[in-house]
């Protein structure tokens, strides 16, 4: 497995050009952010990454995390990792300075967590306890008992799939629980959140006795074997002392903060995974030697010199970028959400996340996960074995179109609450501005911008009459906007990606002529916004006539055919 490197200068690039840091700098409450402070936090976390949670990334894979009698014991050097990573202060990066955090804006942090993620993905804490054994997407069905006692509650129930639901990595474990109280309505909204600590925890702070919560055992799994998933146990003695979070029965809506945040997260993932299956695909390229240069002579050269090969490195690369410039203008339009000196310009920027949290989410790990594969197939059969490390990326990418919301959950979401709900307006919004970097493109010399406005042309307008045919049919037919809704969170992606690399693509050009900075660099991110044009883009126009005309061979069989 070759060690993890952060690829800082497209950070950079994107941060400053795409994302807007300078901006971002502007916002009150931002002011600390100077491109220095960011450039030096980046120098020191990509340290950390690829000399603490890189190394450990493949040999803790292969120990995986153990249980015995209700404790867990993480891999060897993930305690010592751990330490060192609250004593840098990362944990509280995000986090408000009156809690004892930096209060960074989001902009900053999320290239930083795309470091840890590519570094090693099972270093995670925390818990959210959603999940029960017949509650999944569905937590309506979730039946935790919550009875209240005093000024606190008693929690009573099983919780499955809780990830670092116990650990030796702290000193006390906080839980976030989903629970009914007693006479609570039906449905979602009879649902509460609690904090249920794991030790009991004095007035004056000192940690008490245990709570009566448990983790009954830990899955085994496909990937991130590092980081244990729990069946936890509530109750199962005097009901586990938890306390209410807000007001009863609004529990979802506060959960659904945290998942948000954690969708945007997961997103990350599956960027942070193609980042790490590239570098890994491209350091093979360069040096497994196979087979003849097709331009002639006997010698056998190195497999990136093979077309094929180059395609599938570039499809990487691209995809990569792209996945990379969408999550950072997300972010930098969380924190104008938040800091935005003015109402409308809050409103108007929290809109543009709320619609972009499914894509970031659902598209991002779909496509880390195709990333990942290609990673292995680049390396032939090496691929296939563990020791080079490949699979293990593709192994552990898996999850992440799964956990915080399946892909489907996700377009059901962007399809529904996100599009159909508001007639369309935000999209609309999105591909308006979209028009603006066509018509700009137009404008701009050269081979290449001409094929990426041609390109980009064709996927904005299958991406509008998509956004038509969902707010009309969704009143009338929404099983049939619901059969497309995942082919149409793709698209969404695909083309919103490409609206980036597409102001990248200008951004590079212009810099090219204004003669500054790092040539090579800009030039390379003109082929590689043509490449995606021409191999990403392209798809659009066909997975309009899959979401518009497809519906009716979804659901064609009765379920006796089947
Ligand atoms: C390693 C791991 C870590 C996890 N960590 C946590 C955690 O920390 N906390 C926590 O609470 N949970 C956690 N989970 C649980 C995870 O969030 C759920 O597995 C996930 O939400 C899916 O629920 P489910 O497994 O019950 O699948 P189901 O809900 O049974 O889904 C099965 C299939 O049906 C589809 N489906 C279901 N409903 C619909 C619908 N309405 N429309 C279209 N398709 C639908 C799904 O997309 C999926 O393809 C974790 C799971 C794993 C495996």
């Amino acid at each position: 497995m070759s060690e993890y490197k952060a690829p800082i200068r497209d950070m950079q690039f994107v941060l400053k050009e795409l994302a807007g840091l300078d901006d971002i700098a502007k916002l009150p409450g931002c002011e600390e952010v100077t491109a220095e402070l960011v450039g030096q936090i980046l120098e020191e976390s990509a340290k950390f990454a690829s000399g603490v949670l890189s190394p450990l990334n493949k040999p803790a894979d292969e120990e995986g995390s153990k249980w015995e009698n209700g404790e867990v014991r993480t891999p060897k050097g993930f305690k010592e990792a751990y330490k060192q990573f609250v004593a840098g202060g990362w944990n509280a990066l995000q986090a408000p300075a009156e809690y004892g955090g930096q209060d960074l804006p989001k902009i900053v942090s999320t290239p930083v967590i795309e470091m840890w993620k590519s570094a090693n993905l099972s270093t995670w804490t925390g818990t959210m306890n959603l999940t029960e054994p017949q509650a999944g997407s569905d937590l309506a069905l979730v039946k935790t008992r919550a009875v209240r006692e005093g000024d606190h509650y008693r929690i009573y129930g099983q919780k499955i799939f809780i990830t670092y639901g116990e650990h030796d990595l702290a000193e006390n474990i906080v839980h976030m629980v989903l629970a009914r109280t007693p006479d609570a309505p039906e449905g979602v909204r009879g649902i509460s959140l609690f904090v249920v600590p794991k030790f009991l925890v004095g007035k004056d702070g000192s940690r008490g006795a245990r709570n009566d919560v448990k983790c009954a055992s830990i899955e085994h799994k496909l990937g991130i074997h590092a980081s244990p998933t729990a069946v936890m146990i509530y109750g199962e003695k005097d009901g586990a002392l938890g306390h209410l979070v807000g007001e009863e029965n609004r529990g979802l809506e506060y959960m659904f903060i945290m998942m948000n945040a954690a969708r945007f997260a997961v997103g990350l993932e599956g960027l942070a995974l193609a980042e790490r299956a590239y570098q890994q695909a491209l350091g093979y390229a360069k040096e497994r030697i196979q087979s003849r240069d097709l331009s002639g002579g006997d010698k056998v050269v190195p497999i990136i010199r093979h077309p094929d090969v180059r395609r599938m490195l570039m499809s990487m690369k691209a995809q990569t970028e792209a996945m990379r410039a969408l999550a950072y203008v997300v972010a930098a339009a969380m924190d104008e959400a938040h800091h935005y000196p003015d109402k409308e310009g809050r409103a108007r920027n929290q809109a543009f996340v709320d619609l972009m949290i499914p894509i970031v989410k659902g598209w991002s790990t779909e496509t880390g996960i195709d990333v990942a594969s290609t990673g292995i197939q680049v390396h032939g059969g090496m691929g296939f074995i563990e020791e080079t490390g490949a699979a293990q990326y593709l192994r552990d990418a898996r999850i992440t179109s799964i956990y915080e919301g399946t892909t489907g959950i996700q377009a059901n979401d962007l399809v529904g609450r996100k599009i159909a709900r508001e007639g369309g307006a935000t999209a609309k919004e999105v591909t308006n501005a979209m028009r603006a970097v066509e018509a700009q493109l137009g404008s701009a010399a050269g081979d290449d911008m001409a094929e990426i406005r041609a390109a980009f042309s064709a996927a904005i307008t299958a991406a509008e009459e998509c956004v038509s045919w969902i707010v009309v049919t969704y009143g009338n037919d929404i099983k049939a906007v619901h059969a497309g809704a995942v082919p149409f969170l793709k698209l969404m992606g695909i083309v919103c990606g490409g609206w980036q690399m597409a102001r990248a693509a200008l951004v590079a050009q212009r810099r090219l002529s204004e003669g500054k900075g790092d040539k090579s660099f800009y030039e390379a991110k003109i082929k590689t916004a043509r490449f995606y044009a021409d191999h990403l883009l392209t798809q659009a126009p066909a997975l309009r006539n899959t979401i518009v005309r497809g519906a009716a061979g979804v659901m064609a069989l009765a379920e006796e055919q089947f």
